[in-house]
């Protein structure tokens, strides 16, 4: 899948969509969004909300071997998928009366479905790529072969991006980059589990130099030589947590600038290969780690630079090459780092891969047959139910002055409500697809979303752009668009269904919208102004209180375990437990609001306040295979699924209320954490 450039994303934080419980429960209206079958009432609520909510659920939906972790969320997914694959296959047929969006989506998907002509071809597709590498005689070469490979993750991150303190202009930005395991930290740690998995991440890459047809005597000696570059990029790369301070990736420079720091690449080179030739200015989000690039590129042969891009090239091209080089591959990032236990069959991996690389053509087709007008409609009428509780919890705050509280307001109400596609289709027809050409089509992909990026240098910011396809089932905040985005994919029954008992779907879907609202005011949203500036709008004051609080739930997050001796790191997820806490607690105000006056009635013996509860903890029944739970504890700002439901409820007063908690039991914390 194509990795989206780093540096555009660095500040957006995606949340993983609260779903609706009820995996069985019919579409129709009126029907109860809440599924009692998926709890567990033999547990006690006040003790563990998680297992109360979802004990059931975990029963009754085992991990499916293609699976590395399972939940509303991605059983969800999954059906999407096969809804896509409809599509796809209806496209696919070689029609000449096709239009050219499904002529784009159906050949890619046709000739990534090719199993038999992939498998034919084998190492051949990427040939002509290697021998380039193979012809580089100098270090001066590297600069243009790196430019050639830009969706490869060679060196470093180069993109466009919005500016920092002009939020209407899109500047170039670098970023650190050019690891193959997935974080710095796997470089870096000295655990035991940590030692291991460095040794079989060798042993694979090794195994893939054998692959392309290298000795094992000599495999054996590029494995390390991979492994060594890759170390020291690690130690010159800052951490997730680091990242996690907008302020700290603030580097605007000039391109001379940037040579002074990283004289031995030929930025020039790589600036007029990419198509920029006049680029006299950038952000680089990680100067240190330019610094330690050009150590590396002192230090390292052109041998040894050879040998990396080598590994670089098989490794994105893997998974659309023959079995060989596919299987090694999900052995390792599969089986060995996810815990995995078999590939995905191919129509899924196609259609995901349909959905990276042309997903506003795929997305098209799917909102027409899936996301009817009414829908969007629905959606925006419960944002704005939400957005005014936030209202009203703002202007209820005690520890916040009026200054930063009008600011606050005004923030609010410039949040512009994206829900379900985007008004403007992205136009693919410069992008060749071409019927049997599985790594071409990937290629020319890679090549059309990265000359997109930086088309969009020097130009004004697209507030239109969407950051996830139309049929994805999440959703995110983007503080420097001040925008809340809703795929249609996440606005489809059972999740959404507005009609439906109201207590579950507030506590749900409400909890969801909720939670990225609140992410324009968590540690990091709050930084960025109504405009989407980095720009600091508090007073010095309101910002102390705003540190206490959040550190009241980061010191909370930091208790839990999340497997063997690894617990959260409570700096890393504080901006989604942040966005949890506040977004359920206006979801709660909002469905108060909309339900005033009305007299509600039990049902399933659950008060209307405790449906409300268990709708919210059954967006998050799930569960996850060991080797992915260090994964995330890693990677994932996002706590893991139990503590997204009782860390919550647990600083809730009307949750304690609701069932009847009393002073003392697991699910009230004593030491009440709240921030909005
Ligand atoms: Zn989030």
């Amino acid at each position: 899948m194509s990795p989206r450039y780093l540096i555009s994303l660095a500040v957006v934080f995606a949340a993983l969509l609260s779903l609706a419980s009820a995996q069985e429960a019919s579409a129709s209206k009126h029907q109860p969004a809440l599924d009692v079958t998926s709890m567990d009432r033999t547990a006690d609520p006040c003790v563990d909300f998680f297992q109360y909510s979802c004990g059931g659920w975990i029963k009754n939906n085992p991990i499916p071997p293609d699976q590395s972790s399972w939940d509303t969320y991605s059983k969800m997914q999954d059906d999407n998928r096969a809804r896509l694959r409809g599509i796809l296959e209806a496209a696919a047929a070689p029609d000449p009366n096709r239009n050219p969006v499904d002529q784009k989506i159906g050949d890619y998907s046709a000739s990534c479905m090719d199993e038999k002509a992939i498998e034919a071809k084998g190492v051949q597709p990427i040939q002509s790529e290697l021998d380039r590498i193979d012809r580089i005689n100098s270090k001066g070469q590297l600069a243009d072969v790196a430019a050639s490979m830009v969706d490869d993750n060679v060196f470093f991150d180069f993109g466009s991006m919005q500016d920092l303190h002009d939020a209407n202009q899109v500047i170039a930005g670098a970023d650190q980059g050019g690891l193959g395991l997935p974080d710095r930290d796997y470089y870096v740690k000295q655990d035991d589990k940590s030692i291991e998995l460095r040794k079989q991440y060798v042993a694979h890459v090794q195994k893939m130099f054998e692959l392309l047809g290298d000795p094992s005597s000599t495999a054996v000696t590029e494995a390390q030589t991979v492994m060594r570059i890759e170390s020291a990029l690690a130690k010159g790369s800052m951490t997730r947590v680091e990242r996690r301070d907008p302020k700290a990736l603030d580097h605007k420079m000039t391109n001379v600038e940037l040579e002074k720091i990283n004289p031995d690449f030929g930025w020039q080179a790589y600036f007029t290969k990419v198509g920029m030739p006049s680029l006299s200015s950038l952000n680089v989000s990680a100067p240190f780690f330019f610094k330690t690039l050009n150590n590396e590129l002192e230090r390292e042969t052109v041998e040894n630079w050879k040998i990396y891009l080598r590994w670089h090239l098989v490794h994105a091209a893997a998974p659309h090459l023959s079995s060989v080089f596919l299987n090694e591959n999900f052995a390792f990032y599969g089986k060995t780092l996810r815990g995995q236990q078999e590939l995905q069959p191919r129509w899924k991996r196609c259609t995901e891969a349909v959905d990276g690389y042309l997903g506003e053509a795929l997305g098209q087709a799917y909102v027409a047959k899936y996301f009817p007008p009414g829908a969007k409609q629905q959606a925006l009428k419960m944002v704005k139910e939400i957005e005014t509780a936030m209202e009203q919890d703002i202007n209820s705050l005690t520890w916040m002055s009026p200054a930063t509280k009008q600011q606050a307001l005004v923030k609010l109400h410039d949040m512009a409500n994206k829900i379900g596609y985007p008004d403007k289709w992205r136009d693919y027809s410069k992008l060749e697809i071409v019927r049997g050409d599985e790594i071409g089509n990937v290629e020319r992909s890679k090549k059309f979303e990265f000359d997109r990026e930086l088309s969009k240098i020097g130009k004004p910011v697209d507030r239109g752009e969407w950051d996830m396809t139309p049929p994805t089932v999440n959703a995110y905040y983007n503080p420097q668009l001040n925008d809340i985005n809703f795929p249609a994919g996440v606005l489809q029954p059972p999740a959404f269904d507005p009609s439906s008992d109201a207590a579950p779907n507030y506590g749900d879907t409400g909890g969801t919208i909720g939670h990225e609202l609140t992410h324009g005011f968590d540690d990091e949203g709050r930084q960025f102004d109504a405009q989407g500036n980095l720009r600091d709008w508090w007073t010095a004051e309101d910002a102390k209180e705003f540190e206490k609080r959040a550190s009241c739930i980061s010191d909370q997050y930091s208790s839990y375990t999340i497997i063997d001796e690894i617990r959260i790191n409570g700096k890393l997820t504080l901006g989604e437990d942040v966005a949890d806490l506040g977004g359920l607690m206006i979801a709660y105000m909002a469905w108060q609001a909309d339900t005033k006056g009305e007299k509600l009635e039990p049902l399933d013996g659950l008060t209307p306040a405790q449906r409300f509860f268990v709708g919210y903890g059954q967006s998050w029944c799930g569960q996850t295979r060991d080797e992915t739970k260090r994964l995330r504890a890693t990677v994932d700002p996002h706590s893991p699924e139990k503590y997204r439901t009782n860390g919550v409820v647990s600083n809730m007063p009307e949750f304690q209320e609701a069932f009847h908690c009393k002073a003392g039991s697991p699910m009230v914390n004593a030491n009440r954490c709240r921030v909005w």
